[in-house]
């Protein structure tokens, strides 16, 4: 068989590429089937391991039982789109015409895979945070771009304002922002904000702002891009009802915007999955239209998890920066005297049973270095799960050296 193709620029961007060329399952792929085969309680991947709002699940049954089981319409249901576009105003004051400024995607996955696919040109530069979300680094190589890098430096996870005005260019097609950020539950500040509104103008780049954790900011204020003077005639925003409602195997996103970006975005997208998850789509309109107090309540239950687990590892001896927002904590195993991660966390399943993923695979080659000895752990799980979790990091000590 041909060993080339974009496939290939896009496993080895994902840095799915073994030194002799074998292609290897990602990381969560490889931590989660340890996990398995293992017993260990994983906090690797993260999903929560409880389900969302009981409205919305009674909503998708009886979608099912009232029998929209068929293609829903290519930008999305009617309904859907109306309430992304009313949750917008409402929680971010910005105003969408749902009719031609509102995409439905299959997960936000689908919407980042769209924008990139359907706006960049070959040798084009891609912005984006490091370390960063998987997807990223694959969709570039997909559309035979370049990923350019910003570090958020351990433990603040602050960028640097002159690393990023010297990464965007005249090259530069789309600034990726996102925030609140996975993995490092930093929420970027207005003047970093700011600061991307005005290089995309000056440069001509397009924003695409990945907000999937919108409503799980639990520290600092969590800012729409969008919202900002000047930013909306070029952002595309992308939202997630998977991680805002607890339910991530539904795969219902989306992305807003201008309507000719939309355009182009569904261009692609009705070529990748046409439409999906159509008795989903009813369900998560249930969801964006909810009380205020219902969406603090699932943030101020993550934030309880948070707190439960960053205490339990710092109590351990390892040092962990208290992430403002998300589904992650990262701890640096240097400070119990490792400093390959990697290593640790394929040793952890097996000796201890935990499973935690190493930052350095969300980062690109020439900087995962700087990441190495950094472990990320998810927190999005029951206290049963996270309490069990801890019991066995208090093994630790008796790893073989
Ligand atoms: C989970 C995640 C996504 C993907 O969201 P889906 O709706 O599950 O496709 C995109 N971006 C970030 C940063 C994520 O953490």
């Amino acid at each position: 068989m041909r060993r080339d193709g974009p496939w290939l620029r896009a496993a080895q961007g994902a840095g799915l590429l073994s030194p002799s060329g074998e292609l290897q399952g990602t990381v969560f792929g490889e931590m989660s089937e340890l996990a398995r085969t293992t017993g260990a309680v994983n906090l690797g991947q993260g999903f929560p391991d409880y389900s969302g709002p009981r409205e919305l699940l009674d909503e998708a049954i009886e979608a099912i039982s009232r029998g929209e089981n068929q293609y829903p319409p290519p930008r999305g249901t009617a309904d859907l789109r109306l309430a992304i576009a009313e949750h917008q105003l409402r929680f971010r004051g910005v105003t969408l015409d749902p009719d031609r400024e509102v995409l439905v995607t299959v997960g936000a996955t689908e919407a980042l895979a769209a924008t990139v696919l359907g706006l960049v040109e070959p040798g084009e530069d891609i912005v984006v945070f490091e370390p960063h979300y998987d997807a990223y680094g694959a969709l570039a190589h997909l559309a035979d771009a370049r990923l350019v890098t910003v570090p958020l430096r351990w433990p603040a996870f602050r960028p640097d304002h002159d690393e990023l005005r010297r990464a965007v260019t005249d090259r530069t097609r789309l600034i990726i922002v996102n925030t609140p950020h996975n993995p490092t539950g930093a929420v970027l500040p207005r003047e970093t904000l700011e600061l991307v509104v005005e290089l995309a103008a000056r440069h001509g780049a397009i924003i695409v702002t990945d907000e999937v954790y919108e409503h799980l900011a639990f520290d600092g204020e969590h800012i729409a891009l969008a919202s900002l003077p000047g930013a909306a005639s070029r952002t595309l925003s992308i939202g997630s009802g998977g991680k805002t409602f607890s339910v991530t195997g539904w795969k219902v996103g989306w992305v807003t915007g201008p309507a000719t970006l939309i355009e182009a975005v569904l261009a692609v997208k009705q070529y990748l999955s046409y439409v999906g998850s159509g008795p989903f789509q009813p369900a998560v309109a249930v969801g964006l239209r909810l009380p205020e107090a219902r969406f603090e309540e699932e943030r101020d239950r993550l934030r309880a998890k948070r707190d439960l687990l960053v205490t339990a590892l710092r109590s351990r001896g390892l040092e962990t920066a208290t992430p403002s927002a998300g589904y992650f904590a990262i701890a640096d195993a240097a400070s119990i005297g490792y400093t390959d991660a990697t290593e640790l966390c394929r040793r952890l399943p097996g000796e201890i049973g935990v499973v935690g993923i190493p930052v350095a695979a969300l980062c690109t080659p020439e900087r995962q270095g700087d990441y190495r000895s950094l472990v990320r752990f998810a927190f999005c799980k029951s206290d049963a799960v996270l309490e069990e979790g801890m019991r066995r990091l208090d093994r630790l000590g008796e790893l073989s050296r």
